[in-house]
């Protein structure tokens, strides 16, 4: 049975779709000011990560990933989306450029580096400056039925009004009343909690829109559940994002689509955990961190940042250490070397074959990921079935050498979306047979011919790794 942890009822839930067999899904994306690092890959990774799995199981996806190319501002992790800076109009400023540039070319960006990542593209990824007018829709409606007020062209929702405010990230308002406050809550404003669905422009504002309170720009808020009702309707199955989009974002994403509404906006939630490096969240706005280049660049694959990934729980915070990543390079190699051994196997031993039985190890490997994707426990019993098949191997007895190969590539492709390195070398079948027959002198303890074998191969380019998990081959 598939189970996902869901944040709004803080338990693990049998997931079950709105349609069956299909479902529709909605992931925040990136706020395209500045170059994506590997913590929001992170959480985009993740993502694809429950859409592929899906996709395994069965199911027929729909994936949104939404562009936020305005309204994002400097301060609105902490505040209500109403102060501060809009950010692509800060990051213009900066580099001399217009907003629409800045834009296109991070959104460009961003597209390029999930390729490279092996994240399949979603099957829309809306701008939130093209749905403007769906944007304010809502907000006349949200006005209408009173859930929002409007004062000097500013347009906020009432938190007030909706009982239900505080379910997803427990920022109940009774809970806020206790200590929190925010430091400089806009003037316009009820309560300090409630949030900007429509703000004025000022002056030299360069991005804005016409709008029946004033020419301005959208709150962050109400792009993605304009862009999620157009392209999911007004009820969908699994929204995702990282735990920092949890408050104030997707608090308000609920209160404003559901008063809007009328009906349960999404029934699954699903955050993945910050990536930490040296202990801190891994933030744009604090300099410290990493892109794909830098991964690059000390010898790494983007597929071995995403190998990295899945070795931590997606809901386990994850500190980013190159040591992570070299072991997940390992992990890797270890399991593509034993792709490309199977591949060239021929069993020379007649007596005493042995089959793997692949039923019981996608059992297993299903098991793991049908716990809320499980992906560490996913990767251990792939390590198992390696150690078992290069034993087999080892020994000449394995006869299904094709299935376990089109096993695991499909788990690992797939499911995990691991793809095969494209420079992995195809290791040529004469030398796969002086490594078959070196494994065959060790097992007969003939260590005069393993030797020669071994200096043979070596001189051919070849390194020679004998592991717990096998003998494979890397080039040199
Ligand atoms: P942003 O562009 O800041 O809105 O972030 C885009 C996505 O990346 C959101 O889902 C965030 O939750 C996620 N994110 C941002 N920083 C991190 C981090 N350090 N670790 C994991 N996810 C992150
Ligand atoms: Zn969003």
């Amino acid at each position: 049975m598939l189970k996902f942890h869901n944040t709004l009822t803080k338990q693990k839930e049998e997931f079950i779709p709105i349609n069956p067999g299909k479902v529709g899904m909605y992931t925040c994306g990136p706020t395209v000011y500045s170059y994506i690092h590997i913590g929001n890959l992170r959480a985009y990774a993740n993502a694809d990560l429950i859409r592929r799995y899906l996709v395994y199981r069965g199911f027929e996806v729909r994936m949104i990933k939404n562009i936020t190319d305005v309204g994002h501002l400097t301060d609105d992790d902490i505040a209500q989306g109403d102060s501060g800076e809009d950010k692509m109009e800060k990051a213009a400023k900066k580099e001399n450029k217009t907003p629409w540039e800045i834009a296109q070319f991070y959104e460009n960006y961003a597209k390029e580096i999930e390729k490279e990542m092996n994240i399949l593209p979603a099957h829309f990824f809306p701008r939130a400056t093209e749905h403007i007018p769906q944007m304010i829709s809502i907000i006349e409606s949200l006005l209408a039925k009173d859930f929002a007020y409007e004062k000097n062209g500013n347009v906020f929702f009432d938190v007030t009004r909706f009982p239900d405010y505080g379910k997803l990230s427990g920022n109940t308002l009774e809970n806020l009343a206790i200590g929190a406050r925010l430091e400089d809550p806009h003037p316009d404003k009820r309560n300090q909690w409630d949030f900007a669905l429509w703000l004025k422009a000022p002056e030299n504002h360069i991005m804005k829109w016409q709008s029946p309170w004033s020419v301005g720009y959208p709150g962050w808020h109400i792009e993605c559940s304009a862009m999620s009702m157009e392209y999911l309707g007004a009820s969908f199955d699994i929204h995702t994002g990282g735990m920092d989009n949890i408050f104030p974002h997707h608090e308000a994403e609920i209160a404003q689509s559901e008063c809007a509404n009328g009906v349960k906006f999404v029934n699954y939630w699903l955050h993945s955990q910050l990536l930490l490096v040296d202990g801190e969240k891994m933030a744009k706005s604090k300099g410290n961190f990493y892109r794909v280049e830098d991964i690059k660049e000390n010898g790494f694959t983007p597929i071995d940042l995403r190998f990295t990934y899945l070795l931590s729980h997606y809901r386990s915070q994850m500190n980013f250490t190159w040591g992570a990543l070299a072991q997940a390079q390992k992990n890797r190699k270890t399991i593509e070397n034993f792709i490309s051994r199977l591949n060239n196997f021929a069993p020379a031993d007649t007596t005493e074959q042995k089959t793997i039985s692949i039923e019981s190890y996608k059992e297993q490997f299903d098991a793991a990921m049908d716990d809320d994707l499980n992906t560490p426990l996913a990767i251990t019993i792939l390590l198992a079935l390696v150690t078992e098949g290069n034993t087999l191997m080892d020994a000449q007895k394995l006869t299904n050498a094709t299935e376990v190969s089109s096993f695991i590539i499909k788990v690992l492709t797939h499911a995990l979306g691991i793809s095969l390195s494209d420079t992995k070398e195809e290791i040529p079948a004469h030398v796969m047979e002086l490594l078959e027959k070196r494994n065959t002198a060790r097992t007969q303890k003939d260590f005069a011919s393993s030797d020669q074998l071994r200096d043979e191969i070596i001189a051919l380019g070849y390194d020679i790794n004998d592991s717990s998990t096998g003998t494979s081959l890397s080039k040199k």
